[in-house]
């Protein structure tokens, strides 16, 4: 592709449909920045999503999109990685429906280091369905469903992805969409399973953890961090205490799960060319 993309370029002509204020805005910023970085061609670009309000991306996003099951993005896309490897396939999706309806994929994606990159807008709430606590949300956050707060702590996401083995873990605040740029393409370069975590507000449910109250709590990761050190980037998380770090905090290689699938191809007799109906052993007809 010769021509140069620029944001505009990546917007499917929808507009979203979000709250004034809502976070994923910023993060959407960040994507269609992203992607203009990296001049990537929308025909070479899957967006998959599950349920919620960020999970509506896939409608904003000038590339092919599949707006799947709630919880069931991860999934979905690493069917349609394995299948397509020569494309760059992008998740996006919230707290709820990453950390507790589709909680069981997660820790899988991050072990097969399947090469996707899976974007998080973390609102610390159900947005959607009017405001449920979620995974992430404070004890001390009242919604609907928790009128007196919650009886459960909150779960810590980057230790999750770090300690499941994730190859990239990295956090913005949606308020700075530049960051979330640059973290999001260095995702997307990225070969393996790529999480990138953004906090995103919910002023229309989540009345405690504001823009204000992010703004407050973020520290950037330390410029001297080793990234490559799994061990240093999880005691940077204990050592910030009620602080969240914002920046790259882990990145490393190995083999991704096409890859190992291509080498069981080769192994088996196959052809050095990557086909996935010859491991499921489907023929067309
Ligand atoms: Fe955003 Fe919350 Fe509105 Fe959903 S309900 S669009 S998360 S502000
Ligand atoms: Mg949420």
């Amino acid at each position: 592709m010769s021509e140069k993309m620029e944001m505009k370029d990546y917007k499917s002509g929808i507009r979203p449909i979000w709250c004034l204020g809502c976070g994923d805005f910023g993060a959407l910023s960040g994507i269609y920045r992203a992607l203009a970085e990296l001049n990537l061609d929308p025909h070479k670009l899957v967006n998959v999503s599950g349920i919620g309000c960020s999970s509506r991306t896939p409608y904003f996003l000038k590339a092919y999109g599949m707006h799947t099951l709630h919880g069931r993005a991860g999934p979905v896309a690493t069917g349609v990685q394995l299948a397509r490897p020569d494309l760059k396939v992008l998740v996006t999706g919230g707290d709820g429906d990453g950390f507790s309806i589709g909680g069981g994929h997660m820790p899988h994606m991050a072990r097969t280091n399947v090469n996707i990159t899976y974007v998080l807008m973390d609102n610390h709430i159900y947005g959607l369905t009017k405001g449920q606590g979620s995974p992430t949300s404070r004890r001390e956050m009242k919604a609907y469903s928790t009128p007196y707060g919650s009886t459960e702590e909150p779960m810590n996401p980057l230790l999750y992805m770090l300690t499941y083995g994730a190859t990239y873990v990295a956090q913005a605040f949606a308020g700075d969409p530049k960051m979330c740029a640059e973290l999001i393409k260095g995702g997307l370069e990225h070969e393996g399973f790529a999480y990138v975590h953004i906090l995103t507000q919910c002023p229309t449910f989540n009345k405690l953890d504001t823009a204000d109250y992010f703004k407050d709590i973020i520290k950037d990761v330390p410029k001297k961090h080793d990234v490559t050190n799994i061990r240093k980037s999880i005691r940077l998380i204990y050592k910030f205490k009620d602080k969240e770090p914002v920046g790259l905090l882990y990145k490393t290689r190995r083999s991704t799960l096409d890859e190992c699938m291509a080498d069981f191809v080769r192994q088996a007799g196959g052809s050095s060319d990557y086909d996935i109906r010859k491991i499921i052993n489907l023929s067309r007809p």
